[in-house]
């Protein structure tokens, strides 16, 4: 296959350059947050989805065992460490659980570094916005405090732009996927990027790809891959093999974060209109007929014949949805099939049979 991608540099490499050149670093924890705020204080972003494949018994004996193992695993990794090279940690009130671990880390089990939580409006009102961008207004004042910086309004405006200029050429990705020639797991190395890459080297690795896009046939039975984060990875390796091919995504990682432009000249308001018009998002609120409408819509557009609904265990609120969901799509044509991991287990022959009958029936 033609490579349209040179190597990627890991998460570790970007943060010790972000060291050297004397930057600070902030873990984020799923899913929503103001990446351009932090930038704006020298504070590279690096997200936490977990991670994979870590021992879990730490985190195991703070939490409920009913509770997810993003914030398992996240708990456990703080706790053993993982995440000493943070000076900032950020949790989101995503959901109950990582609501539940921002508790902990204020109260309970305090790391070194200081916890930054906010709040998300469930809904998409100008109040809304208005809401969000207050808390964003909050986090800075805190932020002022904890890194003794005090960007302008001016430089938080640049990090604004910069960042919707990098969500514009991920959305260019997202929808000339099938040019790229790239499988399905390289594709999804190459977008998992914005996890951790500061947005002008993602801007750079973006165009990249985008310089080598051309016509590729059109291979594989068309899916939409619907759900948190396409871990484990491995399972990408597999729907290539199973001769199928992922042609859009509602992943909370991916494509619920194709964020539009703002339009305010308050930077603070900017952000959160950003978030708040992104992609229907069950931990943000959206009504389930914006979510089925969405995903029809999104079939739609790329002639995809089939949704894989893959969760992680434990999390309501996209379990919640799936029953009225997959009942709307399936009224309207459109057959799914749910899959659901634990960060920490090897993909599952459940997986692959999951998998295999799904093709077989819209093959
Ligand atoms: S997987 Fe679900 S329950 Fe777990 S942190 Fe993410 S949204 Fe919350």
């Amino acid at each position: 296959m033609r490579k349209a991608v040179g190597p990627i540099a890991r998460r570790s490499e970007v943060i010790r350059q972000q060291r050297e050149r004397g930057g600070w670093v902030a873990a984020v924890l799923p899913i929503h947050y103001p990446r351009a705020l932090l930038r704006s204080f020298d504070l590279l972003p690096i997200e936490v989805w977990g991670p994979p494949g870590i021992d879990p018994d730490h985190g195991a004996a703070h939490v409920q065992a009913y509770v997810c193992s993003i914030v398992r695993n996240a708990l456990s990794f703080i706790l053993s460490g993982g995440l000493d090279v943070a000076d900032v940690i950020m949790v989101p009130h995503t959901c109950d659980s990582l609501q539940g671990l921002g508790s902990l880390l204020l109260d309970l089990v305090r790391p070194r570094q200081p916890v930054v939580p906010f709040y998300l409006p469930r809904g998409e009102r100008e109040c809304d916005i208005q809401f969000l961008a207050e808390e964003f207004r909050a986090i800075s004042r805190q932020l002022e405090e904890i890194t003794g910086r005090s960007p302008s309004l001016l430089e938080l405006i640049e990090c604004v732009k910069r960042d919707e200029e990098a969500d514009g050429l991920l959305g260019s990705l997202h929808h000339r996927r099938n040019e790229l020639a790239l499988n399905s797991y390289e594709f999804y190395r190459v977008l998992r990027a914005r996890e951790y890459l500061p947005s002008e080297d993602f801007v750079e690795l973006a165009r990249s790809c985008l310089a080598c896009a051309a016509e590729a046939p059109n291979v594989g039975v068309p899916l939409i891959l619907s759900g948190i984060v396409p871990e484990p990875m491995s399972m990408l390796a597999l729907i290539d093999e199973l001769g199928a091919r992922i042609v859009a995504d509602d992943l909370a990682c991916c494509g619920r974060r194709l964020y539009p432009n703002g339009v305010s000249e308050d930077p603070f308001v900017r952000m959160a209109e950003r978030i708040v018009r992104s992609a229907p998002d069950p931990t943000r609120g959206s009504p389930l007929a914006d979510r089925s409408e969405h995903l029809l819509r999104l079939a739609a557009g790329s002639e995809a014949r089939a949704v894989v609904f893959h969760g992680v265990k434990f999390c309501e609120p996209e379990l919640f949805d799936l029953p009225v969901l997959r009942e709307e799509l399936k009224r309207a044509g459109l057959p799914s099939v749910i899959i659901e991991v634990d960060l920490n287990d090897p993909l599952s022959h459940q997986v692959r049979t999951r998998l295999e009958a799904l093709l077989e029936m819209i093959r």
